[in-house]
């Protein structure tokens, strides 16, 4: 690719080839007739015939986590606010998001039953916004790790009787290091000893100076046990989702991120999907980390059959011919062979990072061994 021999260049331009190799000698250049020639003496001789030469950008479609997605601005539209809750132990984040999810996801929709997939949607001013709900930490270090980011939103929990801990602390790190915005959320303010001032002066040392001190970042007061202030809190994080101007394709082909992937005994490999750009569909090629298939069911966060899934939605799909791992990027492709292809080519420069990787572990060891 990118070169071509003396011969070959000859015959497309329509010459013989020793009068390319003339021209190549007085351009500095000594040639034979099967003699490779570099990009830089191709386009010197082709512009010296007044040709141009139109370069062939030579895609790999196997690493499409490096593909830069460019879309019309005209094609973007709106899309929901992907929000992950953070926070020192026992502050509240499990009862935050318990709280959210039962007080807007309406019970009838799911037959009472809520099943868990590692991320939901809830409806607040007719806007949807989308909380993952793995565990806060582990999920974004993962996810940051294999490179996607598929957070928005941070909410930071933090205690209003504890304050700053130390895992307050990281979550501060891992949001700022990934540039998300992040909205305080002073929690357990039902309890007697709650100090909600001291909470914003123990966090004005990291930068987030509260809007009522003249700084932006948004505070909310709330107790996730008793449901006060949560209505805030989702209308802020609609706010902020409206400065940051999320927005995304639908009429493409989906790309997106593994929340978390299963065996399940029934159906096979399952796994939950964020679509984050572009549409899923019922039957689509697609190829998930080295994994490959054509989505075959696909559910809600609730629980029902749904045929698409547009930007910021989770679904759990099956059809896969193995398990992904959460932060495992997917994309869709135009038919079923070039999805096990790509498959295919994944499963197999993984296998073989996975082998040298263990080769320098035990050559490691060697060494220690010495
Ligand atoms: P996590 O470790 O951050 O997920 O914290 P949890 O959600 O498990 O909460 C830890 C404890 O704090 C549990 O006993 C909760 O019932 C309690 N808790 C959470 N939110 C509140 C709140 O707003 N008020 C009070 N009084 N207790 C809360
Ligand atoms: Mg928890």
């Amino acid at each position: 690719e990118g070169s071509l021999t003396v011969a070959e260049l000859a015959k497309k331009l329509g010459k013989q080839p020793s009068e390319i190799i003339k021209k190549l000698f007085m351009l500095g250049i000594t040639a034979t007739i099967n003699q490779d020639l570099d990009k830089d003496a191709i386009e010197l001789i082709c512009s010296d015939y007044g040709v141009e030469v139109e370069e062939k950008i030579v895609i790999d479609e196997t690493d499409f986590e490096s593909l830069e997605i460019v879309d019309d601005p005209a094609n973007l539209i709106e899309r929901p606010p992907v929000v992950t809750i953070m926070g020192h132990v026992d502050h509240g984040k499990t009862t935050l998001l318990d709280s959210i999810r039962n007080s807007k996801v309406t019970a009838q929709e799911a037959g009472g039953i809520t099943q868990h997939i590692g991320a939901y949607q809830v409806t607040v001013n007719n806007k949807k916004i989308t909380f993952l709900d793995t565990p806060g930490h582990e999920a974004f270090t993962t996810m940051r790790a294999r490179g996607a980011q598929v957070t928005d939103i941070v909410i930071l929990v933090v205690a209003a009787d504890d304050g700053v801990m130390p895992q307050t602390v990281e979550a501060i790190n891992h949001a700022k290091a990934a540039n998300v915005p992040i909205i305080v959320a002073v929690n357990k303010i039902d309890k007697p000893t709650a100090n909600p001032d001291r909470v914003m002066q123990e966090l004005m040392e990291y930068e987030l100076v509260p809007e009522e001190w003249g700084g932006d970042t948004i505070y909310c007061k709330l107790s996730a046990l008793t449901g006060e202030g949560i209505d805030n809190l989702l209308e802020m994080i609609l706010l902020v989702s409206e400065m940051e101007e999320l927005k995304a394709n639908p009429n493409r082909r989906a790309l997106g991120t593994v929340i978390e992937a299963k065996l399940d005994k029934g159906r096979g490999p399952v796994a939950t999907l964020l679509v984050q750009t572009g549409t899923l569909h019922i039957g689509d090629p697609i190829v998930v980390g080295s994994t490959y298939g054509r989505v075959r069911a696909m559910t809600n966060d609730v629980g029902r059959r749904v045929k698409e899934a547009g930007p910021s939605t989770p679904v759990e799909i099956t059809g896969l011919n193995d398990v992904p791992q959460a932060g495992d990027r997917f994309m869709v492709f135009e038919d079923e062979k070039k999805a096990r292809q790509i498959g295919e080519a994944r499963a197999q420069k993984q296998l073989l990072e996975q082998r040298s990787v263990k080769t320098r572990v035990s050559l490691d060891d060697l060494f220690e061994k010495i």
